[in-house]
């Protein structure tokens, strides 16, 4: 929370709280919809799978048939429970559901059930890393509510779908803490990361299982906020990026240009790359809010929470601290490897069957990382089993593979020339001169050709031996082991 004291100060005293684009301190907040991962909606028994045929999901309640009345999903609610959990956040023992009255067409009750004044979440906060930075976020809180409809349009028609109304939801809300794109669109990744650790949403992003809101405005370091632009569902990092960084842009312009933000919902198009106004921004009065008389309120004891808790999983954060106290790995490498349960799951495997954690830690988040990149899968999709790579960091570490060769064999096993470690060393002829006959003789030689240096370190000019070193690497085809020859050759100088 220092960090929250800090921007405070520089606030007070007129300094940026963050970088400046043009002069401007940017601000933003988020609110994202996280679709909560339970087989039946949150206020009927309908099913909540993805891609049906339209209106094959909808019961009379998503229908809002007259006489029908909601029942809360106890799994929604559970879910919710497990957020507050993870996110250090209050979960309030008594939690209210209230009605936000809107006419749109995929609406059929007129009125979303939702949470206002009493959600079921409340504060805690998100930490992750900005490169190399770590960087807090508050929260404001978290709401369970339901999903509307859709509408869609096919040519001259319009339809509706109601196969989503009463989807559950969580809508998490920040404090405005963020300062750049940077920082949001990697608040969005770690919040991305938690919500499918922990189980509460499948992640889905292209199916819009997780979408955010980036609430954006622009200011001159010292004066109070400035008026905000709601960019509307943004289900890609890549388009978050582009939205954010354009109506950073725009803003500043139309400042530039004597204009005065308005308040407003805005849309991205990916295809034009701009940000276009939707609507002018409803305030809260606008939806005449009021506790829904059909639900009672909440109530959630704290023995359900201790259960809930018995079964969580370890988060990524801990998680993380434990790998730089058990395995001394740094912070950063910790964070790296956390960075989905399924990376840490092979890093765990990949010890347990024996690899030095700081080396198999390093080519996870360096060789594997890269390739697993270029090749756009995920680590479960790696070609290179946990067991493969403990295999290739033992022969590492006990000296048998030096990089360049390290590398070969990790190739070797990627693109599935070999799948055992050992077999691809001998295969390839990647087993480094020991002290046999064929070193023995390229130590002979070295000496015998270089007698200039071998003078020097007679002489006792250390330095000159690592000439002597390279001489023999180069001769051994860079098979040798550097620092078995530099033993061997102090030997035979001494
Ligand atoms: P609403 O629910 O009407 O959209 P809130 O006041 O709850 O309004 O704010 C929604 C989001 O907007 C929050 O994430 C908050 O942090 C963010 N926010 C509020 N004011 C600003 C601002 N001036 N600039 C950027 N973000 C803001
Ligand atoms: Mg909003």
């Amino acid at each position: 929370m220092s960090e929250t004291v800090n921007t405070f100060e520089a606030q007070q005293q007129g300094r940026p709280t963050g970088p400046l684009v043009r002069g401007y301190e940017v601000i933003i907040g988020f609110e994202t919809h996280a679709q909560l991962s339970t087989a039946s909606k949150i206020f009927s028994r309908a099913s909540t799978a993805f891609g049906a045929e339209p209106n094959t999901q909808a019961c009379a309640v998503d229908l809002a048939l007259p006489g029908t009345l909601p029942v809360m999903n106890k799994g929604a609610v559970e879910r919710a429970i497990k957020l507050g959990l993870a996110l250090g956040s209050h979960i309030a023992p008594r939690s209210v559901f209230a009605r936000k009255n809107y006419f749109y067409p995929d609406l059929p009750k007129g009125y979303q059930i939702s949470q206002f004044e009493i959600p079921v979440v409340q504060g805690g906060s998100v930490t992750f890393f900005v490169g190399e930075e770590q960087k807090t976020v508050r929260l404001v809180r978290a709401h369970l509510e339901e999903d509307a409809g859709k509408s869609v349009h096919e040519g001259s028609h319009s339809g509706i779908d109601l196969n989503r109304a009463g989807t559950p939801l969580l809508e998490i809300v920040t404090e405005p803490d963020m300062r750049s794109t940077a920082e949001a669109v990697a608040y969005a990744k770690e919040l991305h990361k938690i919500v499918t650790w922990i189980g509460i949403c499948d992640g889905n992003m292209q199916e819009g299982s997780f979408r955010c809101d980036a609430n954006v405005s622009v200011r001159r370091p010292g004066e109070k906020l400035g008026t905000r632009r709601e960019i509307k569902n943004l289900n890609s990092f890549k388009f978050m990026q582009q939205a954010i960084d354009y109506e950073i842009r725009w803003q500043i312009d139309e400042i530039e240009d004597g204009r005065k933000i308005e308040q407003a919902t805005v849309l991205f198009d990916p295809d034009t790359g701009e940000t276009r106004a939707m609507r002018a921004k409803e305030d809260s009065a606008d939806y005449r809010y009021f506790p829904d008389p059909d639900l009672p309120p909440l109530v959630i004891a704290a023995d359900w929470i201790e259960r809930v808790k018995a079964g969580m999983p370890e988060l990524p954060r801990a998680m993380a601290e434990r790998y730089v106290r058990e395995h001394g790995l740094s912070e950063y490498d910790a964070a790296q490897l956390t960075q989905s349960a399924a990376l840490a799951g092979y890093f765990d495997q990949a010890v347990k069957a024996g690899a030095t954690p700081k080396l198999a830690s390093n080519w996870i988040t360096g060789e594997m990382a890269r390739r697993l990149n270029a090749a756009e899968i995920g680590i479960e999709a790696a070609p290179v089993k946990a067991q493969q790579l403990a295999q290739l960091v033992k022969r590492i570490a006990d000296g048998t593979l030096p990089n360049n060769a390290a590398r070969q064999v990790f190739e070797a096993l990627w693109t599935g020339e070999g799948s055992d470690v050992d077999e691809i060393i001998e295969a390839k002829d990647l087993k480094p001169m020991n002290d046999t006959g064929a070193l023995d003789k390229i130590l002979d030689e070295v000496i015998a050709k270089n007698a200039k240096n071998v003078e020097e370190y007679r002489g006792g000019k250390e330095k000159a031996l690592n000439a002597l070193v390279g001489q023999v690497m180069k001769a051994s085809g860079g098979k040798a082991n550097p620092a078995q020859v530099t033993e061997l050759l102090k030997a035979k100088l001494a």
